[in-house]
């Protein structure tokens, strides 16, 4: 067996094991591929399950260097959902039988916004008698937030760690203590305590970020051991600091390329977690969120933000669907899903298989 082939057919990865793996050529990337896509079928079966997006405001305290809706700009207007645009979006997914949504919003802690997500979800569990499960993917909150929102009825929860190496994480992050790594892994053990399924993710082909880093991150998945998991490509927005280093960059279907790495590998080493496919891949590339379904992922966010918003949440540019309805959206999905080969989980919930095992 050739030396690649030797590592594919390891039940476990060391770093040299994983860095072999991203630097695949384009025949050895065929074989990693077909491996994750056994697997990805074995584990978690070949269905994939929606999670309707809802963006909730683009209202946010943080700075983070790489992101289009950091405080620090202020060319493009602020929004924030009101209930009533919320419970609509709620009613759509509730009706087209998606099961699942995930509310998403830049960070917000003051009081007011932690009562009024609360308030939400209790209204959304009252509409849907308990039937749609939420994600919430709002950023670091205290340990009484977070369980606070818990009881009021959301399962799950979405928090990028961005990149697992802190002293690259200093580089892409002002130098404070809302910007801090050991802040932001301390909200995710939080997460865990207070009984979330907890998912996190990076960004790949940022400046200044390596191979080696890459692998760590996903020893740092493995380690963590995560429920659930959202990585997608970094892609430079003009007003936003890291846009100088735009010439430093990989070049975006080398960024691509990559993350679909990172998807495969990632469900070849954790079988039976949930993986987004994520809306940054289809930036990229029009079937990117096709092609990572097919090498790993079984997750997707058809987005229901009312359209009049989506302008305004462009966390990256030439974000995909600005002006697509939440119905266009669907049926556009539906028939990527099954060009992909694969179905659609309508009416179910599609919970971490690794959550409930582990808890079992
Ligand atoms: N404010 C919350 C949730 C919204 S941001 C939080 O930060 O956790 C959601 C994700 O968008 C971030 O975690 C980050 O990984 C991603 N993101 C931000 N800017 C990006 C960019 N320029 N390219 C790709 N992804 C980006
Ligand atoms: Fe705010 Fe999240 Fe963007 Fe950072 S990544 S600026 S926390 S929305």
């Amino acid at each position: 067996m050739a030396p690649f082939e030797q590592i594919l057919a390891q039940s476990s990865f060391s770093k040299e094991d994983l860095i072999c793996l991203l630097n695949s050529s384009d025949k050895e990337r065929l074989m990693l591929f077909e491996k994750a896509k056994e697997v990805k079928a074995a584990f978690v079966g070949k269905k994939v399950y929606f999670r309707g997006l809802i963006e909730y405001s683009n209202y946010c305290k943080k700075n983070c260097y790489y992101c289009g809706i950091r405080s620090g700009n202020s060319r493009f207007a602020r929004y924030c959902m009101t209930d009533a645009e919320v419970l609509e979006a709620v009613d759509y997914a509730y009706r087209n039988d998606y099961a699942s949504i995930v509310i998403q919003s830049g960070e917000q802690t003051n009081k007011a916004f932690v009562t009024k997500i609360e308030s939400l979800l209790r209204r959304i569990h009252q509409q849907t008698d308990g039937r749609i499960h939420v994600t919430l993917s709002l950023g670091e909150q205290s340990e009484e937030t977070y369980r606070r929102w818990f009881e009021a009825g959301a399962h799950r929860y979405l928090l990028r760690i961005e990149v697992s190496n802190p002293s690259l994480y200093s580089k892409l992050h002002p130098n404070n203590l809302s910007h801090d790594y050991h802040r932001r892994l301390d909200a995710l053990k939080t997460l865990r305590k207070a009984g979330y399924q907890v998912g996190t993710g990076v960004m790949i082909g940022l400046p200044f970020q390596t191979i080696s880093d890459l692998a760590d991150d996903l020893l740092f998945f493995r380690d963590f051991d995560i429920d659930m998991a959202g990585m997608g490509p970094y892609i430079e927005h003009a007003d936003t600091p890291l846009y100088q280093y735009k010439d430093q960059l990989l070049p975006l279907k080398t960024r691509f390329d990559l993350s679909l790495k990172m998807v495969a590998i990632l469900r070849i080493m954790m079988k039976n977690i949930n993986i987004a496919a994520t809306t940054a891949m289809q930036t990229i590339d029009q079937q990117g969120r096709e092609k990572a379904l097919m090498v790993g992922a079984n997750v997707i966010m058809p987005n229901l933000t009312p359209v009049k918003y989506r302008q305004d949440y462009l966390l990256y540019e030439n974000k995909p669907c600005l002006d697509e309805e939440a119905e266009e959206c669907k049926s556009c999905l539906e028939a990527r899903i099954h060009m992909a080969g694969d179905t659609i989980g309508y009416g179910e919930w599609g919970d971490s298989k690794h959550h409930s095992e582990r808890n079992t």
